[in-house]
């Protein structure tokens, strides 16, 4: 089982990354992928993109190299009400969203605050992606969030960057597999990777769900028909 879209990664216009969108794509039909998501820092990050650069995302053609580009961004979940680091009028032109917790950008508060803010984060409907959800930093009501992510239109991300360096992410994301797979919420593996190197190298992630028995029909995208059918289900709906 591999991916065949990686629908989080960064360009240098994330300034802690090292590759163009034309060597990401590159690299991505190298390593097999169809598809890859664009999705630069929001602005509530030291080293994100100028919201310019979200407004120019249209001149991004649909497809690179052959692999189709999705535009978007990783945008930053702000408060402990699941407010988002970038406007409506922007997030409607985009084609994937992810929202993540970034210590950078909200101060750790307690699970219950954690959990509020998911809650609410769950009602915005351009969001698509509920990023690198497990550090010990950010733990919420696992119990009780992950099943609302069934039939919310959005997925819970397994991370693979995420397991190598934030503490507790691997462990608490088996627990979080569990839970997905007991309640049929659908996932998305992602490399989250921050060079051309390394995108779609999610292993490490789908590993883990290999080893707790994950039922591979609830990952996203390691099907092509299954992901493009994600995209078609979309909010607003984005052709493949
Ligand atoms: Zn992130
Ligand atoms: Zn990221």
């Amino acid at each position: 089982m591999n991916i065949v879209a990686d629908t989080h990664t960064h360009t240098i216009a994330s300034s802690h990354a090292y590759g163009t969108i034309i060597e990401m794509a590159t690299y991505a039909a190298k390593h097999g992928l169809s598809c890859i998501a664009m999705t630069d820092h929001a602005p509530a990050m030291d080293d994100a993109a100028h919201v310019w650069h979200f407004f120019n995302l249209h001149l991004i053609p649909n497809y690179i190299e052959g692999v189709r580009v999705l535009t978007g961004a990783e945008t930053n979940i702000i408060d402990y009400e699941g407010h988002i680091d970038l406007p409506e009028d922007l997030l409607k032109k985009m084609d994937w969203v992810v929202a993540s917790f970034h210590p950078e950008a909200i101060k750790p508060g307690t699970v219950e605050q954690h959990t509020e803010a998911i809650l609410g984060m769950l009602k915005n409907p351009y969001i698509d992606v509920f990023g690198h959800p497990g550090p010990n930093n950010f733990k919420f009501d696992y119990d009780y969030v992950v099943p609302k992510f069934k039939d919310s239109g959005k997925y819970i991300e397994f991370n693979a960057s995420s397991f190598t360096f934030r503490a507790g992410a691997k462990e608490n994301m088996r627990y979080v597999a569990k839970l997905c797979a007991k309640h049929g919420v659908e996932v998305v593996v992602n490399s989250d990777s921050h060079s051309p190197f390394n995108v779609g190298d999610v292993q490490i992630a789908l590993d883990l769900l290999r080893e707790v028995d994950f039922p591979p029909e609830l990952i996203i995208n390691t099907d092509l028909e299954r992901f493009k059918r994600a995209l078609s289900n979309r909010h607003i709906p984005v052709v493949y």
